[in-house]
């Protein structure tokens, strides 16, 4: 039996581009379908994360239009993450396989066929892997490729160079639902569930209409919820940093007595305003980072939903018998 999918795709005030690539998606879809490897009730399902344009307008038309569009919307704007995991878990008990890929046509959609292809073949998760970063600016691609090196080094599994485009079974999220986490960096938690898994290449491409929703200020955002949220490395980092400073000072203290007792003392006054302004920093540097993990606990502790479904373009009962 051919599985069913359904496509998963995160909007954001979009209108400009979806126009464009949503008769891409459709024909990837139809595609695969006439090829006998997707079921014929797989679907597109859109994922309005409270666009404040005309996005969830076009999805509703769109639906239309063609019955292998789909499409919810969330009550108010959650971000990229809340959005995609709206969809997953929204599709979980309606398909067999979904793939999640951003709307914008950056990600290759020919991809899929070697992503359903390697579900086929076994694989429960398919990581899509950019193989190369020529169309993006120098700026770019040196803070991205920063981004992974720190991401690793701080103890959080990412597969490099992968962000959101990524075939997950509906096995596979089964167990996902149960990561209950409101910090949401998705992929860094899919390698956590485990499951066979792959990764397939493709290239990425310019965006085919309007403007990127992820400046340096949210990617840099996004790597240390990233760090934060999957290793707590800083945390000893931080303890590390204290004893080498506890040592130090010791030996400070140590010099300090005795340089007195030789009767060699300055006026000591740029020495201790030295010691004072590093310890300081350092001392507010160790807080903040503390303090970001117990701002973290505290999101926790509330657990509030990670989103709220507030419209369908269609009855999630009737499509799930
Ligand atoms: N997006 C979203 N909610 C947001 C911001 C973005 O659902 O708050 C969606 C957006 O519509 C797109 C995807 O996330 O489909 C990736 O955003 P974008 O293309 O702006 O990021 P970039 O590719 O530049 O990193
Ligand atoms: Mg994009």
């Amino acid at each position: 039996m051919t599985p069913r999918l359904i496509i998963v795709i995160p909007c954001y005030n979009e209108q400009e581009v979806l126009p464009v690539t949503a008769p891409m998606f459709l024909e990837k879809l139809t595609g695969l379908i006439s090829a006998e490897k997707i079921s014929d009730d797989s679907r597109i399902m859109f994922v309005n994360d409270g666009s404040k344009d005309s996005t969830w307008e076009i999805i509703e038309r769109l639906s239309k239009e063609d019955e292998h569009f789909i499409g919810i919307s969330q009550s108010r704007n959650r971000g990229h993450q809340n959005a995609v995991l709206a969809g997953l878990m929204e599709a979980k008990d309606i398909c067999d396989i979904t793939i999640s890929i951003d709307c914008d046509g950056q990600d290759d959609i020919n991809a899929m066929d070697k992503m359903v292809d390697e579900y086929l073949g076994g694989c429960e998760i398919v990581y899509g892997v950019r193989s190369s970063r020529k169309t993006d600016t120098f700026f770019k691609r040196t803070t991205a490729q920063g981004f992974y090196k720190l991401l690793n080094s701080m103890g959080a599994e990412v597969v490099y160079n992968h962000a959101d485009y990524r075939l997950v079974s509906s096995r596979v999220l089964q167990e996902f639902a149960n990561f209950k986490e409101v910090n949401l960096f998705l992929r860094g938690m899919f390698p956590l569930v485990g499951f066979k898994s792959t990764s397939v290449y493709y290239e990425r491409n310019e965006r085919l209409a309007g403007k990127s929703h992820y400046p340096l200020s949210k990617m840099l955002g996004l790597a240390f919820d990233g760090i934060t949220s999957l290793s707590i490395k800083p945390i000893k980092m931080i303890m590390g940093l204290g004893l080498v400073i506890a040592i130090l000072s010791f030996i400070g203290v140590i010099w300090a007595v005795v340089t007195h007792f030789l009767g060699s003392t300055a006026s000591g006054w740029a020495s201790t305003i030295c010691i004072i302004c590093f310890l300081s920093g350092i001392q507010l540097i160790s807080i903040g980072v503390i303090g970001q993990y117990i701002g973290k606990i505290y999101m926790e502790v509330k657990q509030r939903p990670r989103y709220i479904i507030s419209e369908r373009t269609y009855e999630k009962k009737h499509d799930e018998e």
